[in-house]
């Protein structure tokens, strides 16, 4: 394969690891800065419930979301098999259900989407019958539902891994525990001093504000449980009056009950109103989490632009990728995909161009 040139990645979360990984599939160099170490725990990437939900998301999202979500079904097979460690994904779609008071509220997000959307079968209404055949255990007490036949989900805590061992694998250099001081076209610098690229990657998510004054953080926080006496198969979301709650299974009884959503960049530890509102929301959802056990807390703030829509900012030797909200897992390999064709030259091929700014020298 030709050596294309060097590229130096400040930020190894979600979307560092995800470019960090495509770009040594095609031949470049590559070096990633973080002030975490290899695991990436402190990340969002870590606290994100792994969902691909491009059409669930329709509810708040713009429609550009939904194709890069689409692109993004269509790119993670593809990524994941060229993982030597197995990462979870499984793309059996995701219910959407409501009490019969809060119905109303299902068939405003079905009109809503319905909107948003070309094919009106990527969003089905269930009745019970069909909710007895996709999730036994709910059509008890939810006998109507909207179900997004494509929708799909992989595990963020074997991704992260994963891609770890592939990236130090192909090669890269990985400087953990280091601090992005400041970072320009070709240049990045560290407490260890001044490092230069053929391109540089600004990957920091929130860690970006002080170059991206737009930014801003949105709490999420989200509840992991081991429960052995509930039986879900796919992503569940609960509509209900004050925010909308879901429940993702993962292997192992494990179940993700998620997520707030919080004008704030506070990490603080998880407040009693949004423990109580997770749990119980999942508990009213299925009677079995009363025997769950909580195995982990995820708290992190989601970077997010005024709009909610990422964006890549570039200028030669420099390109931002950020503002991934609520959609890192879902938009980054699409997003990704265009920045390989940006540096190949290849302008013709990048699918999103409206994400793209210039950005002043
Ligand atoms: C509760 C919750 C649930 C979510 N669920 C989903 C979901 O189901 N589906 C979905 O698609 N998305 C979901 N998301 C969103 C997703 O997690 C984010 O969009 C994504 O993680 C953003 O990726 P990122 O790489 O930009 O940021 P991060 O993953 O945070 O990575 C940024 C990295 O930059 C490093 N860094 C920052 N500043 C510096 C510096 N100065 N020097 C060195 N290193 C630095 C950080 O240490 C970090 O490793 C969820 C988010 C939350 C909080």
């Amino acid at each position: 394969m030709t050596q294309r040139g060097h590229v130096g990645i400040a930020g190894a979360g979600l979307v560092g690891r995800i470019l960090a990984f495509s770009l040594l599939r095609r031949g470049w160099r590559v070096t990633l800065f973080d002030r975490d170490r290899l695991d990436g725990r402190e990340s969002c990437g870590m606290a994100g419930a792994g969902m691909l939900a491009p059409f669930a998301e329709l509810e708040h999202a713009e429609p550009i979301v939904n194709h890069l979500g689409l692109e993004g079904l269509h790119l993670w097979p593809q990524i994941l098999s060229a993982c030597k460690k197995p990462v979870f994904f499984q793309q059996e779609g995701s219910l959407m259900v409501a009490e019969p008071k809060d119905r109303p509220d299902l068939a405003r997000i079905h009109r809503r989407v319905l909107a948003k959307i070309e094919d009106a079968q990527d969003v089905i209404a269930v009745d019970s019958h069909a909710m007895r055949h996709l999730e036994p255990n709910l059509c008890g007490r939810f006998g109507a539902g909207l179900y997004f036949p494509s929708e799909g989900q992989l595990e963020g805590w074997e991704l992260f891994p994963a891609l770890m061992h592939e990236i130090l694998d192909r090669g890269a250099r990985w400087h953990t525990c280091t601090e992005v001081r400041h970072l320009g076209a070709h240049r990045i610098e560290t407490q260890d001093g001044a490092h230069e690229f053929d391109w540089v990657m600004d990957c920091r998510g929130l860690g970006a504000r002080p170059d991206l004054k737009r930014l801003r953080g949105v709490r999420g926080e989200l509840i992991a449980v081991e429960a052995p006496d509930v039986r879900l198969t796919r992503p569940i979301r609960l509509i209900q009056p004050r925010f909308p709650v879901y429940v993702v299974p993962r292997p192992d009884s494990i179940y993700l009950i998620g997520a707030t959503v919080i004008e704030s960049d506070s990490l603080a530890p998880l407040s009693v109103r949004g423990g109580l509102e997770l749990l119980a929301a999942a508990y009213h959802l299925d009677p079995g989490f009363a025997t769950a056990r909580i195995c982990n807390v995820s708290i992190h703030c989601r970077p997010a632009f005024p709009d909610n829509v990422p964006r890549v900012l570039h200028r030669p030797g420099l390109i931002r990728l950020n503002g991934l909200y609520r959609h890192g897992f879902l938009a980054t390999p699409a997003i990704v995909a265009d920045v390989l064709a940006h540096l190949a030259g290849a302008l013709d091929d990048i699918q999103f161009p409206e994400l793209w700014h210039r950005e002043s020298e």
